[in-house]
């Protein structure tokens, strides 16, 4: 039986049709929340993400199909969701080059997307939640917010400007609400390799003849100690305990979920 903590509460999850997004969602489902999801994709996997929100066992689970880089498009959506208990900022993009040569047009896309999104979604979320003394903004940020790697000069930069922006709205945020109400906070979740789609470029770059299993080694030998790959399901599972009012006075952290990958 789950623990229906959230229920009564409204969730926004962006770039919930796919990977960690859609294991948040359905995360915060079972725990018995109204679920918004954003995210791309075809009519069968926007049914099929839903579909697996309800399953989860979340009340009502509605798509909204604002394409991140257009504000306007992300105002409209937030207005249409209405008020949010839970806002977690997943959706991302990722392109590898070295800096010189980065398309421009994909250091405009995966700012907007990694970025200035979170920006515009917490700026319409945060006075509602500050004034019903009640709110959590999960932003999905990165081993990226806390270190870099070669030749992801937007996704660092975007990342790490998510955990700076992150810790501004948290301490604008910390003195909203109180224990019983369970207050307002804002953290990332700063995961190292994720077995998600995202990364697939990454793995097929390093498998060669040997496969994905050997691409999957690879980049797991060269940053993250542990050599295992995290679940979309395991960081689903911190995004929601910070959701639980005993959390209230954890807020402004960018917590690294990476096998090691930062503490060397
Ligand atoms: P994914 O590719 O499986 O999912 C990305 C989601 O973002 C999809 O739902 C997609 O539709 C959505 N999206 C992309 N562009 C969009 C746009 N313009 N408008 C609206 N939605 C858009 O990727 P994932 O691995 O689940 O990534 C989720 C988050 O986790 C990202 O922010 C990523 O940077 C972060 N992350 C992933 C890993 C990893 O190893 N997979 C590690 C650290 C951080």
């Amino acid at each position: 039986m789950n623990d229906r903590f959230l229920e009564g509460r409204v969730a926004l999850v962006t770039g919930a049709t796919s990977g960690i997004g859609l294991a948040v969602a359905e995360a915060l489902g079972a725990a018995g929340a109204v679920v918004h999801i954003n995210g791309l994709g075809d009519a069968a996997q926007v049914r099929a993400a839903l579909a697996a929100v309800r399953a989860a066992g979340a009340p009502e689970a509605v798509h909204h199909p604002a394409d991140l880089r257009d504000p306007a498009a992300i105002r409209a959506m937030m207005a249409a969701a209405g008020p949010l208990d839970v806002l977690v900022n997943n959706a991302g993009i990722q392109h590898t080059a070295p800096l010189a040569d980065m398309p421009e047009e994909r250091w405009d896309a995966l700012l907007a997307i990694n970025l200035s999104a979170c920006f515009h979604t917490m700026k319409a979320a945060l006075p509602g939640m500050a004034a019903r003394g009640f709110g959590r903004v999960v932003n999905i940020a990165s081993v990226h917010g806390l270190v870099a790697s070669l030749h992801k000069a937007p996704y660092v930069a975007a990342k790490h400007g998510l955990v700076g922006l992150s810790k501004v709205a948290a301490l604008e945020m910390a003195g909203q609400g109180d224990r019983a109400s369970g207050g307002v906070t804002v953290n990332c979740l700063c995961p190292g390799w994720v077995e998600t789609p995202l990364i697939e470029p990454q793995i097929a770059a390093r498998a060669g003849d040997g496969g994905r299993e050997v691409g999957i080694r690879a980049l797991l030998a060269e940053k993250q100690p542990s050599l295992r790959m995290a679940l979309p399901a395991e960081i689903a599972a911190l995004a929601l305990w910070l959701c639980r009012r005993e959390a209230h006075n954890l807020t402004g952290a960018a917590i690294p979920v990476d096998g090691g990958w930062t503490a060397q």
